[in-house]
């Protein structure tokens, strides 16, 4: 089942969408402000964006930037009020790949984003691994700033990666309980309250290319 992200603040358009795309199979994480966003896009790793640009903590062009700065490749398809060419052309520049104005048609809509699940699934098989410009916190970072274990480290990086206790617990040969203990004790010397927190933590670092 694809997973979408619809990133949206107004109410009525969020739901409206989450509907539609819920009742076509899609599974929906739904964020209202950029912050959120850019959590839940680590944390639940989408296979498509769907992204408002007039967001009330920060411009939606800022998460797309922000998405791309992290080495993340998955489609976005920005939604906005905003039909000036202008925007459009930023909103390509900065690594969008459709954008559709508002109001819109719902069959449009989904049959665009049926086209960049498309072509995000083939792409994804043609390239994988995927070269991920992807700026972390490194491992001494971890140690020094956090005082966390080589094993937290580890665990750490694969709750970044969006892999639940139950994938993390299989891929190191540990039990589930292990895994959810560890978890405990890192959220603690990260300070982080979430997973999704510590996936924004490990992606802290600048960037430095833009
Ligand atoms: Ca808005």
């Amino acid at each position: 089942m694809a997973r979408i992200l619809v990133v949206e603040d107004t109410r009525e358009i969020a739901e409206a969408l989450q509907d539609s795309l819920e009742s076509e199979g899609y599974e929906v994480a739904l964020a209202t402000k950029a912050a959120h966003a850019l959590a839940l896009a680590t944390s639940h790793r989408p296979d498509v964006v769907v992204l408002d640009l007039g967001l009330p903590d920060r411009d939606g062009y800022e998460v797309l930037r922000e998405l791309r700065n992290r080495g993340s490749a998955v489609p976005v398809l920005i939604l906005s009020a905003r039909r000036e060419e202008a925007d459009k052309l930023q909103g390509f520049r900065l690594g969008a790949d459709d954008y559709v104005t508002k109001p819109f048609s719902r069959p449009e809509l989904l049959a665009r984003l049926a086209a960049l699940l498309r072509r995000g699934a083939a792409s994804a098989a043609a390239s994988a691994p995927v070269a991920r410009e992807v700026k972390q916190l490194s491992d001494e970072a971890l140690r020094d700033r956090y005082g966390l274990t080589p094993r937290q480290i580890t665990i750490a990086r694969l709750v970044a990666d969006g892999q639940t206790n139950q994938e993390i617990a299989e891929k190191l040969g540990i039990s589930f309980f292990t895994v959810r203990n560890i978890i405990v004790q890192l959220l603690g010397r990260l300070g982080a309250p979430s997973r999704a927190a510590v996936g924004a933590l490990l992606f802290a670092e600048p960037n430095g290319d833009d």
